[in-house]
């Protein structure tokens, strides 16, 4: 590192989003500072579920053993009528196809403490209670005012990331605004413990009931949640009377065995922020994008971003990728995410109908389309596209597979962090910076059938997979090297 950085990455806030780019920056090899101004972590759960793209980037990180036994998979996540009937019925699969199950409720604390734990085992400096106040940036790098126990200090990093939520003062700092979606509804968050459940069922649910739209789930642990909607006219002060919360839990029998963790009022609205890249500025998680949390997936979307980020900016840093890569983060992310906000206000808007009319043609509408046989299938979200890092071959921009081996292993565990070339009739050597995977060879002969059969499907020898396990190409193995040594910008051997 050179006198002039005292780090390479400064991050700015460590909520999921910046304890998973800490996590992974750290890992590919980046000296990291991340800060946050809240000297401990934010106590009380706000995400209640996430998926298996996740749960495999906790397992990059070395923690998906530990934070597994905190979470729970849910049977299915349901949309219901007022009258029970089902409008929508999503299965959990128990292993998608990403090496996890498809989705886990968890208990957002629990998680965060254990991401946590790992930034001081992977060697990155953390400093709670240190609050960013502002920046300057210049061709070489950034300088930060931080704030410490009425004590301000100047930290240089070459690059500086807003993980710091959906006030963001650094994206305030660039002067960057939102895009904002026109959604924007008033919600009750209730968390609550029990030590004896009864028959509270294991589900996710949307009761569409146009007298009270009202979201339900079983969490992890003894831990449920309830969302109900506010209606026009209705406070915040008589919403989070007890009172009003007995009434409103008064159809789960409950009250008596309940205790409240936790009420709030959340307006769930769609944000974009405008760019997510300012010279060596980038923004990611809550301080990019905010969601309505119906698809839930506002973290996910956040961790997302880090696995994005990490392994361009460790490419830029230190393995002499040219600095214009980091242009392809809001590329390929943003429609990423907006596909993702767009689905979430549909369901929005499919849960939050409060004229009875339309809600009584919405339920026949959806009854007659289950009626006719009509299978829910869990959302699928885009490929990424665009950018450069991404080349216009076949399953370019999806993630790869993850198959797992009979006694359990699963292929990540055989990624060196690196890209990787997997595949048949590879080059014995390279001078990229490119681990290479031989399906002849011995490791990887308990995943040979699942990705022969992956290859023969789109008739190609190899696949090039990106560090955040993403498809860059696939084809002939030295086609694929020398795309990829354009993209990044690295030399390839003579
Ligand atoms: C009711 C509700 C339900 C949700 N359900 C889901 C769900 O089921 N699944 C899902 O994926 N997502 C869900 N979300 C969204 C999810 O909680 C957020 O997207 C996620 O917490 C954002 O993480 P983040 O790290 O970007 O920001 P945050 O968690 O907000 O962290 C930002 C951090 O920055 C720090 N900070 C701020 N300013 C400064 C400063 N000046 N200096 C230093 N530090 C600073 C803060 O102290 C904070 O620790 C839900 C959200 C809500 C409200």
């Amino acid at each position: 590192m050179s006198r002039n950085h005292d780090y390479d990455l400064l991050v700015v806030g460590l909520g999921p989003v910046g304890d998973a780019l800490t996590a992974l920056a750290s890992l590919r090899g980046l000296s990291v500072l991340a800060i946050d101004k809240s000297p401990t972590p934010f106590p009380l759960p706000r995400a209640a579920v996430f998926d298996h793209e996740i749960m495999r980037i906790f397992q990059e990180i070395g923690v998906a053993g530990r934070i597994l036994p905190l979470c729970r998979v849910p049977d299915r996540y349901q949309f219901r009528t007022a009258s029970g009937d089902l409008l929508l019925d999503f299965p959990v699969k128990p292993l998608g196809a990403f090496g996890w199950a498809e989705t886990y409720a968890l208990h957002q604390p629990a998680v965060e403490a254990v991401l946590r734990e790992r930034l001081a085992e992977l060697g990155a400096t953390i400093e709670l209670g240190t609050t960013f106040e502002e920046l300057e940036q210049d061709g070489d790098g950034v300088t930060a005012t931080l704030l410490r126990d009425g004590e301000r200090r100047s930290v240089r990093a070459r690059y500086l990331v807003g993980c710091d939520g959906s006030w963001s003062p650094v994206r305030e700092a660039l002067g960057i605004k939102l895009d904002d979606y026109r959604f924007d509804e008033p919600w009750l968050v209730l968390d609550t413990i029990f030590d004896e459940p009864g028959d509270l069922p294991i589900v996710c649910q949307q009761i569409c009931d146009p007298q009270r739209p009202v979201t339900y789930m079983a969490m992890s642990g003894k831990r449920f949640r309830w969302e109900f909607m506010l209606k026009p006219g209705e406070v915040p002060e008589t919403m989070l009377a007890d009172a009003t919360i007995r009434d409103l839990v008064a159809p789960w029998n409950c009250a008596d065995r309940m205790q409240v963790e936790r009420k709030a009022i959340y307006r769930f609205h769609g944000l974009v922020a405008e760019k997510w890249r300012d010279g060596r500025v980038l923004l990611a998680g809550d301080a990019a994008h905010q969601m309505p949390p119906f698809a839930g997936q506002g973290m996910c979307s956040g961790i997302r971003d880090a696995a994005n980020l990490a392994w361009k900016l460790a490419a830029v840093v230190l393995g002499g990728a040219r600095e214009s890569i980091l242009d392809t983060y809001q590329v390929e992310r943003e429609p990423h995410v907006r596909a993702i906000i767009e689905t979430a206000i549909a369901m929005g808007k499919v849960v939050c109908m409060l004229d009875p009319d339309a809600a009584a043609q919405r339920d026949r509408d959806m009854l007659a389309r289950k009626a006719a046989g009509a299978q829910d299938v869990s959302v699928a979200y885009p490929d990424l596209h665009g950018g450069g890092l991404i080349s216009q071959t076949p399953q370019a921009g999806a993630l790869l597979p993850q198959p797992q081996a009979p006694n359990g292993q699963r292929f990540d565990t055989l990624l060196n962090g690196a890209p990787a070339l997997l595949g048949r009739h590879l080059p014995a050597e390279t001078e990229l910076d490119v681990q290479l995977l031989d399906l002849e060879s011995v490791p990887l002969a308990p995943f040979r059938s699942a990705f022969d059969r992956w290859l023969d499907e789109i008739n190609a020898d190899a696949v090039l997979i990106r560090p955040d396990r993403h498809v860059f190409a696939t084809g002939r193995a030295d086609e694929i090297l020398n795309l990829w040594s354009a993209a990044i910008g690295q030399p390839i051997a003579a």
